[in-house]
């Protein structure tokens, strides 16, 4: 009998008091400031090394009916449902140099959707797109983000290697002031941010971390010409050299496996181990493909959320990791915390920590690898090669008992006191997620009476349903904060899109001159977050740090206030719906 398949034992008073040590091992006082701006140690770490350096071109200086700020899934999804509103007069703003976002700059080797390609591409059937695979590849993903560009002729809206600067109401002209890197100014009636979610990379503050003298990167900025190779080649200039790898998160568990084929040595520094269930990729079946009727895509997708917030369905399309993780979950916005999700989910715990005694030969390393925490505390990993690599002679898991990398020296990363030397040093240490909006966007917005929005959030964001905020007139959002959240984030970007899109195609037919929430919307909606939050605040509360619960530093009142919206993605683009159904922009306030 394999360790899988024994009866799964589980005192669920031991296994809580260990979960709690463990995290307890992990809280610091420092919380989400422990991480560091990249550029404090890289040079040009925002230079985008995947386009001629030194490209210019003259100062645009026009008027347009909407700037979008992004051209990721949130910018390209606005530029399409604007369109199919009969909005064709607007800009789309990336400092990438292509469409793409998220897919443009993460390239590195294995890098792939982690949820299914048929509910995660975006539009499938209005470009007759099917994906190669269950989970299509970065490349993949990027190609297809460039042909929902051409497919709703969005290149010639682009501006490309553009990075706003500034954005500011002009209220006698009602219009916003978009200011670049490259003089453009461009006066909008209408401003959408879809500046990204996870794009801002960040770096763990380990002392002496600039002190490094080997190579280092971090996993979105991959160097390839270091490297050698690319996203489908081994890194043959790897070979003979020392690597070392700090995380291990969904990145690392997706890189490490071809780090461990072409290094000649690799370290993989550990503070909190992944679960990582089975993946079973399999290439799209052409049969299955011809069986799919109109609308299928949605249906898909509604059976996802469904499954993943616990709902009770007929059937489950998608059959995989996510789906089969429990019933009464909150996805990413936490747990019921009743008894029976509580022991279904040790179980499955089990059930992850029995699959790496059963793959990894050695004992101890299978140990250090097993994670002690609920589910959702993390994002759940899939991967058939991971645990896979611990046992090939190269490879060397360092874990750190929670406490982290200790110091970096010049050639080695230090843990508990011994050196390992290493050549190349590759941060997989994740993006900002709770730091102030502006700060991730990299510019600020000036609205009504010149007030910054992070001023006017000083103490917590105000919205409508995350999407618009008073004082800043004929702005749309996409973001977290008090917006949608879940597994799946490509969806929700689609549903906030098609409401960005609405809201502008009515404030046109009205002739608007104005729209903005009015107080009592914004405390209405407030209202709404803090329901669901109740619930998963005890269960952040309990998990293990990481950016899911802001590092363990919760029962912050302005955290609680940017949170997202907790109730379940489905319940989320109901509350759109209705909103849109009742055509009258309720609760936001238009001045003609
Ligand atoms: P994460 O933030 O999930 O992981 C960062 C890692 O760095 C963690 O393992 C963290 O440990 C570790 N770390 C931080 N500081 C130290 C330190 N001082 N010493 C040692 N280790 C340290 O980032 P990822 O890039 O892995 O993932 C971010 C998100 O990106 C995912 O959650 C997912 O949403 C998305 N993603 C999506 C993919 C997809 O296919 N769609 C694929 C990959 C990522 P600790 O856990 O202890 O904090």
């Amino acid at each position: 009998m394999s360790d899988l398949e024994k009866p799964i034992k589980i005192s669920p008073e031991a296994l809580k008091e260990k979960y709690r040590i463990e995290r307890d091992k992990r809280l610091r006082p420092d919380g989400p400031s422990q991480y560091i701006d990249p550029n404090e140690v890289f040079r040009d770490f925002d230079a985008d090394p995947y386009v001629e350096p030194g490209f210019t071109r003259s100062a645009i200086v026009e008027e347009t009916e909407v700037v979008v700020v992004g051209g990721g899934f949130g910018g390209l999804l606005t530029g399409a449902r604007l369109r199919q509103q009969g909005v064709e007069d607007f800009r789309i703003i990336d400092r990438a140099g292509d469409f793409g976002g998220t897919w443009y700059w993460n390239r590195y080797p294995g890098a792939a959707c982690d949820i299914e390609s048929y509910i995660y591409l975006p539009l499938l059937e209005e470009t007759g797109y099917i994906p190669t695979e269950k989970y299509a590849k970065a490349a993949e993903i990027f190609a297809y983000c460039q042909q929902l560009g051409r497919h709703f002729d969005l290149y010639d809206r682009a501006l490309f290697q553009t990075q706003v600067s500034e954005v500011r109401w002009d209220e006698a002209r009602g219009r916003w002031l978009v200011r670049t890197n490259h003089d453009d100014m461009l006066a909008a009636r209408f401003l959408v941010i879809a500046g990204g979610i996870m794009h801002k990379a960040k770096l763990p503050g380990i002392p002496g971390i600039e002190t490094f003298k080997g190579h280092s990167f971090h996993t979105s900025r991959w160097d390839y010409s270091y490297t050698g190779g690319s996203p489908t080649e081994p890194m043959d200039r790897l070979k003979d050299k020392r690597v070392g790898i700090i995380g291990t998160g969904a990145t690392a568990v997706q890189a490490v496996p071809n780090l461990a084929r072409d290094a000649e040595h690799l370290y993989v520094f550990q503070r909190t181990p992944s679960g990582v269930g089975e993946r079973n990729n399999r290439p799209t079946d052409p049969e299955w493909v011809k069986s799919l009727q109109p609308g299928w895509q949605q249906r898909r997708v509604e059976n996802f959320e469904a499954l993943v917030s616990g709902q009770t369905v007929d059937e489950d399309l998608i059959n995989d990791g996510w789906t089969q993780i429990s019933g009464g979950v909150n996805f990413e916005g936490g747990g019921e915390g009743d008894d029976q999700y509580e022991m279904a989910d040790f179980a499955r715990m089990e059930m992850i920590r029995a699959r790496i005694d059963a793959i990894v030969e050695d004992p101890a390393t299978a140990e250090a690898l097993k994670p002690w925490y609920n589910t959702m505390c993390k994002r759940p990993c899939f991967h058939d090669e991971y645990l896979q690599s611990f046992n090939r002679p190269n490879v060397t898991l360092v874990d750190t008992d929670g406490k982290g990398v200790e110091r970096i020296t010049a050639h080695s990363v230090v843990v508990d006191g011994i050196e390992y030397p290493v050549d190349c040093l590759i941060y997989a240490s994740g993006f900002e997620v709770s730091t102030g909006y502006t700060r991730r966007l990299g510019f600020e917005l000036y609205g009504r009476d010149g007030q910054a929005l992070t001023e006017a959030w000083k103490e917590g964001a105000g919205t409508l349903h995350g999407m618009y905020a008073k004082g800043f007139p004929n702005l749309v959002m996409s973001s977290l904060i008090q917006g949608g959240t879940g597994a799946n984030v490509v969806p929700i970007l689609n549903e906030v899109a098609v409401q960005t899109a609405y809201t502008i195609k009515r404030a046109i037919e009205l002739e608007a001159r104005t729209f903005e929430p009015t107080d009592q919307a914004q405390e209405n909606w407030l209202a709404v977050l803090f329901t669901h939050l109740t619930g998963s605040a005890k269960f952040s509360t309990e998990c293990t740090p990481g950016f899911y619960n802001n590092e363990g530093s919760i029962g912050d009142p302005k955290m609680a206030r940017n949170a997202p919206y907790a109730g379940g993605t489905l319940s989320y683009f109901e509350e759109l719906k209705k909103w849109r159904e009742n055509d009258e922009l309720e609760g936001l306030e238009i001045s003609k």
